[in-house]
């Protein structure tokens, strides 16, 4: 497996195979190997690309998905943008798309763009690929990037004034080839008046790639900013040709990236397109930003900012949404967030906090949505463990079968970190109590970074403190719970109809005691 550090990205091109079986199998394998992409493009007579990554994406988990050589003469972009859309939700943000570059290739990639916006309403073009009215969407779950394939002037003029990235044509192509074909898209760059590292710069090569080609390739990466190497396999490749790219080749190109990053000429994730950096909020060090947080961060002009920057309460205009995927990464985000205690920090899990201090305007938020597990420790006991980016819909889907219920609320929207570091009263509190009287412990990361531990046990005046004022004393990155068993639970609305309404009331307070 390649650390979580690596700068270099690898993929993997299984649209040559016959045997749907087996090249999907070494998309599993390359996933396995901590390969970044699977690369596919149909084949004439061969397999369809998309019904390829579409088996393939419900075959992995993390691996990102290439749909290659899209031809927008064939397949409109309005269409493909909703195909796309759709793949990549389902696949939880994994999508890359690779057009050729015809004519409107480039019309096509702000056609893409614009039907991926959801902002708007209605999305009305002319030209080649003219919309009247046409609905956007579906949003993507993340920034699709559009590559333009192929080493003609044309693709590369396309690449370097539409697009988010440019592959080589031709797999295993003679270096100096492909080294003057790379000047040409560094001067089309520039005349197009962007920075280098905004693009992808992808490689092709062929399965016979070994040590023997280390040096030629890290030039590459150190002179042209290659980002990104493809290894093209089908059944009659070696068994091992993935593993030993990835062993043997892949960290050499790792040591180069690192060298090229520290002229400023290779950036450990894409650039963002000027128009996107233009949106800044000056005092933000967005370039500052770790690697692993920087992959999934939301910035004014993303894709996600709009449906990112507002809580279920609060219209906000965040300067930076940070989305930690582990405990480590909201550990280096409150490290973050404390070189930047000049702007406002918001901590959001599930968006529905009363007050709206989980977005803000021109600070930081961190959202906690991706720490979302719901597991059982403990059967006997109960015991349950649940990330503070999980909603209470899904908890009550994850006790049901066990015949179990956590008292929460009355909305299955709400998040678990804010509710379960407040109180949670609801349609089981009088039987059961409140939610925070089912907390055993929580792990927590304190403002100096530092992560903690809180029960009764350990820290056990932290642990008090959590159970209605935890939002004053860290950030809680993981609960347990003991949860209850509960029988068919019934549901009724009453109505009362009460000639005197006050009278009423008083003897509903003075009943609602005695009640169940
Ligand atoms: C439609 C609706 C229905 C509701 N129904 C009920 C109900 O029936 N019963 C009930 O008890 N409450 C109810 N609430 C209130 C709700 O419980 C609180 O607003 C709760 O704070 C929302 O949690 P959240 O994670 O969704 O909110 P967020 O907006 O994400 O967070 C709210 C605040 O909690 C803090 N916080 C969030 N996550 C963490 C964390 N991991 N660690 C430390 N602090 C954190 C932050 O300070 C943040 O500003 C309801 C709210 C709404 C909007």
């Amino acid at each position: 497996m390649r650390p979580r550090t690596a700068l270099i990205r690898l993929g993997v091109d299984i649209g040559e195979f016959t045997d749907p079986a087996g090249a999907v199998e070494r998309a599993g394998e390359a996933e396995r190997l901590g390969y970044d992409y699977v690369l596919a493009a149909s084949t004439e007579g061969g397999l369809d690309a998309w019904a390829l990554l579409s088996w393939t994406t419900a075959r992995t988990e993390r691996i990102g998905l290439v749909a290659a050589g899209l031809d927008v003469a064939e397949i409109r972009p309005a269409v493909l943008a909703r195909a796309a859309g759709s793949l990549d939700v389902l696949g939880k943000g994994r999508v890359t798309l690779e057009l050729r570059p015809g004519p409107a290739a480039a019309e096509a990639v702000t056609v893409l763009r614009r039907m991926w916006d959801t902002s708007q309403r209605r999305v009305h073009h002319d030209g080649a690929f003219r919309l009247a009215g046409a609905e956007p969407g579906p949003l993507p779950a993340h920034d699709v990037r559009i590559w333009i394939g192929g080493d003609d002037p044309n693709a590369v003029k396309v690449a370097a004034d539409a697009a988010d990235g440019w592959r080589a044509g031709v797999p295993g192509q003679d270096s100096r080839q492909l080294a003057r074909t790379m000047q040409l898209l560094a001067k089309a760059l520039a005349e197009a008046g962007r920075d280098e590292r905004e693009l992808d710069r992808v490689v092709t090569l062929p399965d016979t790639v070994g040590a023997q080609d280390v040096e030629t390739l890290a030039s590459l990466v150190t002179e042209h900013g290659v980002t990104t190497f493809v290894l093209r396999i089908d059944e009659r490749s070696p068994a091992d040709a993935l593993e030993r790219f990835a062993r043997e080749v892949a960290p050499r190109l790792n040591e180069a990236a690192q060298h090229a990053m520290t002229e400023g000429r290779f950036s450990p994730v894409p650039m963002r397109r000027a128009e996107v950096r233009a949106q800044r909020v000056p005092g933000i060090d967005y370039d500052g930003l770790p690697a692993n947080l920087a992959a999934t961060a939301v910035e004014p002009g993303d894709l996600l900012y709009p449906t990112t920057r507002s809580t279920y309460l609060r219209g906000g205009a965040p300067g930076l949404v940070l989305r930690p995927q582990t405990v480590d990464d909201v550990v280096d985000a409150v490290a973050f967030a404390h070189r930047h205690r000049h702007v406002p920090l918001g901590i959001r899990s599930g968006g529905h906090g009363i007050s709206g201090r989980s977005t803000n305007d021109g600070g930081l938020v961190i959202d906690l949505g991706a720490l979302n597990a719901i597991e059982v420790l403990d059967e006997d006991r109960r015991l349950v463990r649940i990330g503070p980016g999980a909603r209470w819909r899904d908890v009550a889907r994850a006790l049901q079968p066990y015949g179990w219920a956590l008292g929460s609320g009355d909305y299955g929207g709400v998040g678990v970190g804010g509710l379960a570091t407040s109180g949670g009263i609801g349609y089981l509190s009088r039987k059961h109590g409140l939610t925070i009287d089912h907390l055993q412990a929580v792990d927590m990361v304190l403002a100096d970074g530092s992560t903690v531990r809180a029960s009764h046990a350990e820290n056990p005046e932290l642990f008090w403190a959590v159970r209605g004022a935890g939002a004053g004393f860290g950030i809680v990155t993981g609960f347990e719970f003991t949860v209850d068993e509960v029988s068919d639970v019934g549901w009724a609305n009453r109505g009362f109809w009460g000639a005197d309404p006050a009278d009423f009331l008083l003897k509903l307070g003075q009943g609602a005691p005695r009640g169940p």
